[in-house]
């Protein structure tokens, strides 16, 4: 099998060094907080962090710890079948330090808990009631587990008060398997999906697919097709890149045009708002998106 190893330039990209950046940066030093874009080391941190503008700055928090009880092959996140025990301040801190960053789109994630029996859709709820009591005006995703397809734990978190709810399908379902956990599996993320939205109508709902993974053009389109059957709005598509040696190869780097066309093909079908891109992430630039696109 084919191993890349040089990254072609359109995946290079400038240090950051916004005001935003910086103040957020230095706050969440002794706040016991994690965002995934310091550590995920993602590209885009300037972008998102800075926003075109205050109200469209977005973060991405990660919950309940830093270590998951599931393995994926593409995820860098450490594993184990018995992480730290949930901090019962973290809802609290968390709106207490978005109300001073003055961000305005938030993104909420977490590691998967699979060892609590409501894999964690309580303190995701009360997150989010927090913020909203806190700082009324930030718009809050939550990017959320599958809860084991317990869908009963999606309505919680569904109904908290959030304003997107996200769930990942990651990649295909054909290559579902050998992508994700095995507790993992594209129909499980359907129904979460679906549940979400029967939970709250009107909800926005989202999800992100992975490209670069060895999926075929026909898997993709009927991936799109699954997701607009469960009135998935908003879809994102971003280059898989390869944490260590230890993760998935990367099957290809996908052009910067071939986004693009998955990017039309998608608003084509119905979606109401498509990222395609090689650097895009779930959570890329999302408060401008939802800003420009689902508020309009
Ligand atoms: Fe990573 Fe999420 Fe998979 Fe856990 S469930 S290994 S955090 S992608
Ligand atoms: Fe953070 Fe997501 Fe933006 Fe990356 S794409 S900087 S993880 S909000």
């Amino acid at each position: 099998k084919k191993v890349i190893t040089r990254l072609p330039p359109w995946l290079k990209t400038p240090i950051p060094d916004s005001s935003s950046y910086k103040k957020i940066k230095n706050d969440l030093r002794g706040l016991n907080l994690h965002t995934v874009c310091e550590e995920a080391r993602c590209p885009n941190i300037s972008d998102c962090w800075g926003g075109s503008s205050k109200s469209a700055a977005t973060a991405t928090i990660m919950l309940m710890g830093d270590t998951c009880t599931r393995g994926c092959r593409f995820c860098s996140v450490a594993t184990s079948k018995n992480p730290a025990p949930l901090d019962p301040h973290e809802p609290e801190h968390t709106a207490e330090a978005l109300s001073r960053w003055g961000l305005g789109y938030v993104v909420l994630t977490s590691v998967d808990r699979d060892d609590l029996a409501d894999g964690g859709a309580h303190h995701f709820a009360e997150t989010v009631r927090k913020i909203k009591s806190k700082a009324p005006a930030i718009l809050v995703e939550c990017l959320t587990s599958d809860y084991a397809g317990d869908l009963e734990m999606v309505k919680v978190v569904a109904t908290s008060g959030l304003d997107v709810y996200a769930h990942n399908i990651e990649t295909v379902e054909a290559l579902t398997p050998q992508v994700r956990d095995r507790r993992a599996s594209f129909r499980q993320s359907l129904s979460v999906l679906k549940a979400a939205k029967e939970a709250k109508p009107g909800l926005i709902t989202k999800t992100s697919i992975m490209l670069g993974l060895g999926e075929t053009e026909e898997q993709i389109w009927a991936a799109l097709r699954e997701l607009r059957a469960v009135d998935v709005d908003v879809v994102t598509f971003g280059q898989y890149m390869r944490p260590t040696k230890r993760h998935m190869p990367v099957h290809d780097y996908v052009t910067p045009d071939v986004f693009e066309q998955w990017r039309v093909r998608s608003l084509e079908m119905g979606f109401l708002y498509v990222a395609s891109g090689p650097l895009v992430r779930s959570s890329y630039k999302a408060g401008e998106a939802f800003i420009e696109n689902v508020l309009k």
